[in-house]
This record gives C-alpha cells, sequence and structure tokens, in this order.
C-alpha cells in the first residue's frame, strides 16, 4: 500500500501516546515529536514510525501536523517560537487535539490561514483507555471540507466525530464538557461521603445510584475503578482539569452571564489543587480530598478515619 498521509504527531504523554499509535499503518507515514526523548524513542520503535529530534524540519514535509500537548501556551511555544506553523507547507493541515484555549486558538487560526495552512481544533474525550481502544469522543471546530479531509485519520482515534461549527468550537465544546464533568465529579463525592458518614456502603452506594437517577460517568465509571479502589490512576491529571474548568469559566464569564454553581465547583477544585500540591495527582484524588474534609474514608464503609 502507497502512503496517503505523512503526519508529525507532536506530544507522546498519557493521550498521545496511546493517539499516534493508532495512527500506525502502512498508509501513514508516522513522524514522533515530544520535549522528551525517550518517549519519542520508546514509541517509534514500537511502531513503523520515525523518531525526530526536529520537529520543523519533520513539519515542513508534512500533510497534517497533529498535536496532543498540555495547553495553549505550549501550543503557541511550539507553533510560533519554534517555527512549526511557519515551516508547514501551504495545504497542509494543523490538527490541535490538546484541550486548548478557544481565543487561543482562533488566533492560530488566523495566522494559520495567513500561511495557507488549515486550522482544526479537534480535542477528544473519554480518557487515556478510550484513547488505547480507539474509541475517544473528538469534538472538530473547523471548514467542514477540511474536517472532512482528515476525518480518516480522526475515526482511528475516536468513534464519535462531531464537527462543532467554526474553529474554537471544539475547544469550547471540550472546556465545557469538562466543567459538567467536574461538577458531576465533586456532587458524587458529596454526596456518597454523605452517605458514608450516614452508615452506607460506598460500594453499595454507586450500585443504586447507577441503577436511579442520581448516576453520572462518575458514577458509572471513575468511582469503582479509580476511588473505591484507592488507585487514583485515571491518567487525567488534576492541574490539567483546573487548565479546562479555568477556561470554561472565562468561555461561560465573557458571555456575560452568571455562573453562580460553575464558580463555587471550580473554587473547590482549585482549593484542593492548593492543597493536595503534587503535581502528578490524579484528578480522581478530588473525591478523595472530598471525603478528607469530612473526615471519612470512603474505602472504609462510612467509618470515620479519626474520632471527632
Ligand atoms: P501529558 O502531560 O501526559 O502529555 C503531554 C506531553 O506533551 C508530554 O509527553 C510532554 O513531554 C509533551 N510536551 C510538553 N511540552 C512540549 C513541547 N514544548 N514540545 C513537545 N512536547 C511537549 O498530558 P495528557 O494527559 O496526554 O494530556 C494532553 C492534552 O490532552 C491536555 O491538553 C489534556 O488536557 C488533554 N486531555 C487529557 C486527557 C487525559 O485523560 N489525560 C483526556 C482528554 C484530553
Amino acid at each position: 500500500m502507497s502512503v496517503s498521509w505523512r503526519v508529525l504527531f507532536i506530544g507522546l504523554g498519557m493521550m498521545g501516546s496511546p493517539m499516534a499509535r493508532r495512527l500506525d499503518g502502512e498508509d501513514v507515514e508516522l513522524t514522533l515529536f515530544d520535549v522528551d526523548p525517550d518517549r519519542v524513542t520508546e514509541l517509534a520503535a514500537e511502531l513503523n514510525a520515525i523518531a525526530t529530534p526536529d520537529p520543523v524540519g519533520a513539519a515542513a514535509r508534512a500533510d497534517v501536523v497533529a498535536l496532543m500537548l498540555p495547553n495553549s501556551g505550549v501550543v503557541e511555544r511550539v507553533l510560533l517560537d519554534s517555527g512549526v506553523l511557519a515551516a508547514m507547507p501551504a495545504g497542509s493541515v494543523l490538527l490541535d487535539m490538546s484541550s486548548s484555549r478557544p481565543a487561543s486558538t482562533v488566533e492560530l487560526a488566523r495566522k494559520a490561514t495567513e500561511h495557507g495552512v488549515s486550522y482544526v481544533d479537534a480535542p477528544v474525550s473519554g480518557g487515556r483507555s478510550r484513547a488505547v481502544t480507539g474509541e475517544l469522543s473528538i469534538m472538530a471546530g473547523g471548514l467542514a471540507d477540511v474536517i472532512m479531509r482528515v476525518r480518516p485519520l480522526l475515526a482511528r482515534m475516536g468513534t464519535s466525530i462531531t464537527h462543532t461549527g467554526t474553529v474554537g468550537s471544539g475547544h469550547a465544546m471540550k472546556a465545557l464538557n469538562n466543567l459538567l464533568s467536574a461538577i458531576g465529579l465533586l456532587g458524587a463525592a458529596e454526596v456518597i461521603t454523605a452517605g458514608a458518614k450516614f452508615g452506607l456502603d460506598p460500594a453499595l452506594m454507586v450500585n443504586v445510584l447507577n441503577q436511579s437517577t442520581g448516576r453520572n460517568h462518575a458514577t458509572e465509571v471513575k468511582f469503582e475503578r479509580f476511588v473505591l479502589s484507592g488507585k487514583f490512576n485515571s491518567g487525567f491529571a488534576l492541574d490539567l482539569m483546573v487548565k479546562d474548568l479555568c477556561t470554561a469559566l472565562e468561555l461561560a464569564e465573557d458571555s456575560g452571564m452568571s455562573t453562580p454553581l460553575s464558580e463555587h465547583a471550580v473554587g473547590l477544585v482549585v482549593e484542593a489543587a492548593r492543597q493536595i500540591d503534587d503535581p502528578t495527582a490524579d484528578h480522581t484524588e478530588l473525591a478523595r480530598w472530598v471525603a478528607k474534609q469530612a473526615r471519612a474514608d470512603l474505602k472504609k464503609n462510612g467509618k470515620e478515619t479519626r474520632p471527632q
């Protein structure tokens, strides 16, 4: 089979590695770059891929440059300061799959258009497990014909691909999704902690909630796997969640609406992150933090960790 795509993938962390792995195939000439060279050599050795120490040189011969980076600040540094965007050939596509700030995305897309490069924001939801299986939910903002063109690549990484509107709309949708997801996690943690202090078994509560109207993604997926198990290892960092929540709040505030519930929830998450004070902490640590505020331990059937 001949090569149909030359793809440069930048950012090989928790999400980027499994996503790049899904792109590997005979019809894709895949080039990998990360600021951490070990991640590049390890993954390139495993795949039929090229490891590059020179993202600018690789961008110059790419049809598509895909990014899976921590935040807009890093995306801007890679694209503008390092010169990746200026090196990309006219007619190529920049696919920012990171969870970035919509305002930054719109500005970068304007600069890309000046170079003749099409910009698509295509952030994802589903976490590392769905990145591994290629079952992510992808929210794509940009021109319909450009999204159609890169759809065969997106379809290898996700099973749900939604065109959300103009460029930046995917990043807006993603931040708002994560705001609701965080509110759901906080709500579940508070309710299950209250039940535990009353004497209800947290695992039993999760089962009942999942058969009842209080269920959400936190009760259906996160509690059993990452909270009650004591593992706290979903692969999505608390610091990244804080970033997304600040983006969502800024977006809502810019619209002029008042967001008392969201503001309170984000305040709690920011305070939890400040107290946990660990850049490697998983976002599911939020549930442990909520329980700790109430001197409860969700693994211990409602028994309090120390006498009141
Ligand atoms: P991560 O920290 O595991 O990975 C980020 C990668 O980017 C790292 O390998 C890092 O070395 C690399 N990097 C940093 N600066 C760089 C630079 N200047 N040049 C090249 N590479 C650089 O983060 P992640 O969990 O994979 O998340 C990536 C993005 O996806 C974030 O925007 C996050 O919010 C979003 N996201 C994460 C999840 C999840 O479950 N982890 C889910 C959906 C979306």
